[in-house]
């Protein structure tokens, strides 16, 4: 991983990033991310938050943040608002309500199995996924029993993936990195693949590590340290500084490219 000051900043338009962890500081979203992103967007760059949060909180950062769009919970849609809400998902009604059956009782074996665990504050707010949470809330889990909760989705079919603070998981194959795939075809036309260096993504965990794989311009704010024996594939820069200051550090490279 290079220092982010090595970054290439002239052909940067689009900037993805995670939210918890890498524009948030121990919970909150302090003055400075919030900053960084009107900064940014109202330097033109093309802002879109990609999160594992539910859909009821995309539904108030589509609203009232200063982004183009915002992809959530782990890729199963994006939202966008242009004074009138656009919602693009990767699953029929039908197989969202099949989903959520299954995934209910997931989480009645999870909670018997893995003492100390809990469904995350924000269920209630989630369509497509089931959010096991391992330390917003709870005193904090240790790695193995995160991985039993893994294993238990994975043994049941389904995706499962560690952010900073819950485990989701979920049915079907999306993830953050296909959705991006999508956003950008639906609302740009254009071949994400061809187009990568004119990206960059943002992220501090192994739940954006297919970001980190694929991007050539991939980051990770300096809390990446905590994960890095996790990941296969690491970012191929990093911050200087942990989780909102280290973004902060990123948007004014790019506002005084
Ligand atoms: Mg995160």
């Amino acid at each position: 991983m290079k220092n982010v000051s090595h970054l290439n900043c002239s052909d940067i338009k689009f900037v993805f990033t995670d939210i918890d962890d890498t524009i948030t500081h121990h919970g909150k979203l302090p003055k400075e991310s919030y900053e960084a992103l009107w900064n940014l967007h109202e330097r033109g760059f093309i802002v879109v938050p990609i999160t594992g949060r539910p859909a009821g909180w995309c539904e108030m950062i589509a609203r009232f943040w200063p982004v183009y769009a915002v992809i959530g919970e782990n890729g199963a849609f994006y939202f966008k608002y242009d004074g009138k809400m656009k919602r693009v998902f990767q699953q029929t009604q039908a197989q969202i309500k099949l989903n959520r059956k299954k995934l209910d009782s997931l989480q009645k074996e999870i909670l018997k199995k893995v003492k100390g665990s809990a469904i995350s504050s924000d269920q209630f707010c989630r369509i497509f996924d089931l959010a096991i949470d391992f330390c917003e809330d709870v005193k904090p889990l240790s790695q193995d029993k995160i991985q039993k909760i893994v294993e238990l989705f994975e043994n049941r079919g389904a995706v499962a993936k560690v952010s900073s603070i819950h485990v989701n998981g979920w049915f079907g194959k999306f993830d953050k990195l296909s959705m991006c795939h999508k956003f950008m075809k639906k609302e740009f036309n254009l071949d994400i693949k061809k187009d990568n260096s004119n990206c960059i993504f943002v992220g501090d965990s192994p739940n954006d590590e297919p970001m980190f794989e694929f991007f050539k311009n991939s980051i990770a704010v300096k809390n990446i340290e905590n994960f890095l024996r996790q990941l296969k594939h690491k970012p191929q820069f990093i911050t200087d500084y942990e989780s909102a200051k280290g973004f902060s550090q990123v948007s004014s490279l790019l506002c005084k490219k």
